[in-house]
C-alpha cells in the first residue's frame, strides 16, 4: 500500500498572521500533522507484515486508530488548502470571484451571513476536540455542515468536504488561550474561498 506524505504549504509559516501566528502553524504541520502521517503509515506497515506472515491482529484497535490517523491527515491537508493570506485576496467570497459556491449558500442556508453564523456555533460548540466541515452531497443536492468530534466521529458518507476548520486546542491555544470564539471569528479572514469554490466545481 502506498503511505501517506506530509504535504508543503502553499505559504510561508508567517503568512497567515494576524490570525494564526507563525509558531502555531510551524508546530501544527510539522509536528501534529507530521504525527497523523506517521502514525497511520505504521499502522499500513503493522497490517501488511501482518498479511505477508499469517499474523492475528486487533483489527476492532486497528481499524479506530487507521480511522483517527486517515481522517486526521486528510483533514489536515484540506485544511491547509482552505486558507490562504489575508494579502491575497482570496478571502472574500462573492458571486462575482466565487459565483458556484456563493450561490449554492445563498440557495441552502438564505445567505452568507446565516451560513457564517451556523458554521461558526457549530466549531465553537465541538465538544474537546474536533472540527467543523461544509460539506456537498452530490446525490441529494445540497450542503451541510457537519461537527465532526476528533477526526472521524459523526462524519456521514457520501460527503465531499469544501471546508474545514480545526478546533483543536493545538489550532489556537498559543494565539487565543482559551478563547476558540474568538479564532474562529479571526478565521474567517484567513478562508480561501477561490480554493473552496474549485473543489466546488470539481464534483
Ligand atoms: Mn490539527
Amino acid at each position: 500500500m502506498e503511505k501517506y506524505n506530509l504535504p508543503n504549504l502553499l505559504y510561508e509559516y508567517n503568512a497567515l498572521e494576524p490570525y494564526m501566528s507563525e509558531q502555531v502553524l510551524i508546530l501544527h504541520h510539522t509536528k501534529h500533522h507530521q504525527a497523523y502521517v506517521n502514525s497511520a503509515n505504521d499502522l499500513i506497515t503493522k497490517l501488511e507484515d501482518a498479511r505477508k506472515n499469517n499474523l492475528e491482529l486487533d483489527f476492532k484497535s486497528i481499524s479506530k486508530a487507521l480511522s483517527f490517523n486517515i481522517a486526521g491527515h486528510i483533514l489536515h491537508e484540506i485544511f491547509w488548502k482552505i486558507m490562504a493570506p489575508e494579502s491575497s485576496g482570496k478571502n472574500k467570497p462573492s458571486i462575482k470571484d466565487t459565483p458556484k459556491i456563493s450561490e449554492q449558500i445563498e440557495k441552502d442556508f438564505g445567505g452568507f451571513d446565516r451560513f457564517k453564523k451556523e458554521f461558526s456555533e457549530t466549531a465553537k460548540s465541538v465538544e474537546g476536540s474536533g472540527w467543523a466541515l461544509l460539506t456537498w452531497h452530490k446525490e441529494h443536492g445540497n450542503l451541510n455542515i457537519i461537527q465532526i468530534e476528533k477526526h472521524n466521529v459523526n462524519l456521514y458518507p457520501e460527503q465531499k468536504i469544501l471546508l474545514a476548520l480545526d478546533v483543536w486546542e493545538h489550532s489556537y491555544y498559543l494565539d487565543y488561550k482559551n478563547d476558540r470564539a474568538k479564532f474562529v471569528e479571526n478565521w474567517w479572514n484567513i478562508v480561501n474561498w477561490q480554493e473552496v469554490n474549485h473543489r466546488f466545481t470539481q464534483i
